[in-house]
């Protein structure tokens, strides 16, 4: 299979110049490698496609106090950022049934297990139809789930950097169809499964947003 390829490039001179350069030059773009989940699964009907019908996002009472860093996450994904426009939008809306993203506040785990949130995706409308994590196929709506006093304690050592803000946007990250980044641009990422470096979405992460919904 390989060979064949090599072949029908080489045929082409032009194409196999080209070839070499881009081989040669240490300034050439290596492949990005993205960080989805099995079979690339993501949100059925997009995130908004630039705006142009907006999906929406509720915030269960219990997790208001977190309003405006939910706000702040949500503007470090969505659309314009300083490192990259991305083509996802999501809105706040009060009205829960019209939301495919919520965020809640409750414990759902000890908190000295250090789980301070998780996101659960679901295949369809019922609640019972949560997906196992990862999901390898699309999924209708998401939930991240704040973990009450292990949110709280977010500040702790056990992330370098380790805003509640942060915490939110890595979890956005899954409900958009994020996996975790295990790879050599890990610590660039928000994504990166624990000890984050960064704490917001890295160029590597709103490049995956436009591969899975660009
Ligand atoms: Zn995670």
């Amino acid at each position: 299979m390989l060979k064949k390829r090599r072949k029908g490039l080489i045929a082409s001179g032009i194409l196999a110049l080209s070839l070499a350069v881009a081989m040669f030059s240490p300034f050439s773009a290596s492949a990005v490698t993205y960080y989805t989940y099995p079979n690339n699964a993501k949100m059925i009907g997009g995130v908004g496609s630039y705006g142009s019908h907006l999906r929406y996002y509720w915030i269960n009472p219990n997790a208001q106090q977190y309003k405006s860093l939910i706000t702040q996450a949500r503007d470090e994904w969505v659309r314009t950022s300083a490192t990259l426009t991305t083509s996802i939008d999501i809105g706040l809306t009060t009205t829960k049934s019209s939301a495919v993203f919520e965020i809640h506040y409750e414990s759902f785990s000890p908190w000295q297990t250090g789980t301070f949130a998780e996101t659960r995706l679901f295949l369809n409308s019922s609640e019972d139809s949560r997906l196992p994590f990862p999901p390898s196929q699309n999924y209708k709506w998401a939930s991240i789930m704040l973990n009450g006093k292990a949110f709280d304690d977010a500040s702790s050592p056990h992330i370098k950097l380790d805003t509640q803000k942060a915490v939110i946007s890595h979890e956005f990250g899954h409900a958009f169809g994020l996996a975790h980044n295990m790879g050599s641009s890990a610590n660039s990422s928000i994504m990166r499964a624990n000890d984050w470096y960064v704490h917001k979405p890295g160029l590597i992460d709103l490049q995956t947003i436009n591969y899975l919904y660009g």
